[in-house]
């Protein structure tokens, strides 16, 4: 492995398998070639979410493509904890930082939702998963979170499934402390499957809330005294579940990969 200094880490679609060719577009062959300045023969890593992480080496560039070759396995694929961010869209800026960080924190599926006072009134799925995809490329995840459909609230929740907690973010005062409600929680019910659920910048209209806390598998959840912006609430429950609920626990802690320096991607 130390013959083949890896580069950068890259997500892509293809199947990854010993002697696999994979073509990368227009947009990774300018990115390893003109930015990073690799050549034929230089190795990156590979991931799909599905075959855990690859070295691949470079075939070949042309006039906006590029080829490698899958060579050896660097790591078996992991699970990441069975939890959804459910959260109301924020505008640009901040909507990229949710996706950002909701990936670096594990999040499983990102639903962004539209509640009564949800700004903006519709949101770039393409934008939300190159984000995604982003952040995973940097922090070692082996998956992409999927995204879930766009949806107005009352219609996700009226699909909701009946095994999956729902803990309802809701500002200071409504709600008891998210640390209290993971540590009562029945053992083994905590971790999952289970969904955060963050309100727009106007916060839940009171009847939202009324109806949400009828339905049987809300739990409602405080996260401190002050009113917290939406992007800070994501990162705050995120924080306190991964490390109460999820796998920031002891045994989650031993599916953290080796230490490294951080490796450039597109983001950068
Ligand atoms: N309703 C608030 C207001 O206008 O005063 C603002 C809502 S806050 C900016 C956005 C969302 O973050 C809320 O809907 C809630 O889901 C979450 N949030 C903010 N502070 C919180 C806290 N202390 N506890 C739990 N959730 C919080």
């Amino acid at each position: 492995m130390a013959d083949h200094p890896i580069k950068t880490r890259l997500f892509v679609d293809s199947p990854l398998a010993d002697g696999q060719s994979v073509g990368l577009d227009h947009e990774r062959a300018h990115f390893l070639r003109h930015v990073l300045r690799l050549d034929r023969g230089d190795s990156v890593a590979v991931f799909n979410g599905r075959d855990g992480e690859w070295r691949a080496a470079i075939d070949g560039f042309g006039k906006g493509w590029c080829s490698l070759t899958v060579a050896e396995q660097r790591r078996q694929q992991d699970t990441t904890p069975d939890l959804w961010l459910v959260f109301a869209p924020l505008k640009k800026g901040r909507i990229d930082f949710v996706a950002e960080k909701a990936t670096e924190m594990g999040v499983s599926r990102l639903w962004p939702v539209f509640t009564r006072r949800t700004d903006p009134n519709r949101v770039n799925l393409d934008r939300l998963r190159a984000n995604a995809v982003e952040a995973a490329e940097q922090c070692e995840r082996l998956s992409v979170p999927e995204m879930g459909e766009p949806l107005p609230l009352d219609r996700v929740l009226a699909g909701w499934p009946a095994d999956r907690k729902l803990y309802l973010c809701a500002e200071a005062g409504n709600a008891r402390p998210i640390a209290e409600v993971l540590k009562d929680a029945p053992a083994g019910t905590a971790s999952g499957p289970a969904a955060l659920l963050v309100g727009p910048e106007g916060g839940f209209d009171q009847s939202e809330l009324d109806e949400l806390v009828k339905l049987p598998f809300v739990v409602p959840v405080g996260l401190g005294p002050r009113i917290l912006r939406a992007d800070t609430a994501v990162v705050a429950a995120l924080a306190c579940w991964q490390s109460l609920a999820g796998d920031w626990t002891a045994g989650g802690s031993d599916r953290r990969p080796p230490f490294r320096a951080p490796i450039p991607s597109p983001a950068d």
